[in-house]
């Protein structure tokens, strides 16, 4: 994202309450706090921006001199829902956010079709900067950015994480299966589960992975059902 101040949602569902009451009266809505615990975890957003601002500079890796922008993640800092991709692309670089472009239209779209936006969640990858040419993550970057990405999730406290893509998935669960393998059981990472799907800029180049994916977001939507609780929407 282009600075450190982290979206969240209580802004907008406190504009979304007061549009309804004024439309419905108050008394005929779910009281704000109510809905908003369910909508939001325990992370600490403070603490996220503070985070990202520690290390938006970073120079760990050789990744630092070929970047254009750092791209920290996107989305509620209190999300129950956090996505993990692999790396910046070329418009991701540009724009110092994850997933836009085609790719992220797509992500968009799926997370939609299980009743989530992009607001709802969380979205960031293994490294924070660019690969040039886009090409594989090399191990020795992944081991140097890798404690960003741990920080951010102790700070976000997601209940459910989902890895998108094999790179993501074999880093987070110290794998060498194959995504496919790791794609058919729900996993557990820092106590808490994680799913394996495959990654929207894969399933451009592979159609015939959209029905696949579309199994493994319902069983998401499932899972998070049973833990989080019937969300609005
Ligand atoms: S990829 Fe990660 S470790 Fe390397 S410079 Fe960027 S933020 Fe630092």
């Amino acid at each position: 994202m282009p600075s450190c101040e982290t979206q969240t949602m209580l802004g907008q569902a406190r504009r979304y309450f007061t549009q309804m009451a004024e439309l419905f009266g108050s008394d005929l809505i779910l009281t704000e706090p109510d809905v908003l615990s369910r909508l939001n975890g325990s992370g600490d957003p403070q603490a996220l921006s503070a985070f990202c601002e520690s290390i938006r500079t970073c120079r760990k890796c050789h990744l630092a001199k070929s970047r254009t922008r750092f791209v920290f993640g996107t989305g509620n800092p209190r999300a129950r829902l956090m996505l993990v991709g692999e790396a910046p692309g070329e418009e991701e670089d540009l724009r110092g956010e994850p997933f836009v472009g085609k790719a992220g239209q797509l992500l968009d779209k799926i997370l939609g079709a299980i009743g989530f936006s992009r607001d709802e969640v969380f979205i960031a990858n293994i490294l924070k900067c660019r690969p040039p040419k886009n090409r594989d993550p090399e191990q020795e970057e992944i081991q140097t950015c890798l404690p960003h990405l741990e920080k951010q999730i102790a700070l976000i406290q997601p209940d459910i994480i989902v890895a998108l893509g094999r790179i993501a998935a074999q880093t987070l669960l110290g794998s060498t299966d194959p995504l496919t393998e790791l794609r058919s059981r729900v996993h557990r990472y820092a106590e808490r589960p994680l799913l394996v799907t495959y990654h929207p800029a894969a399933l451009l180049r592979n159609p015939e992975w959209k029905r696949p994916t579309w199994e493994d977001v319902q069983k998401l939507r499932k899972l998070y059902d049973e833990l989080v609780g019937d969300k609005p929407g």
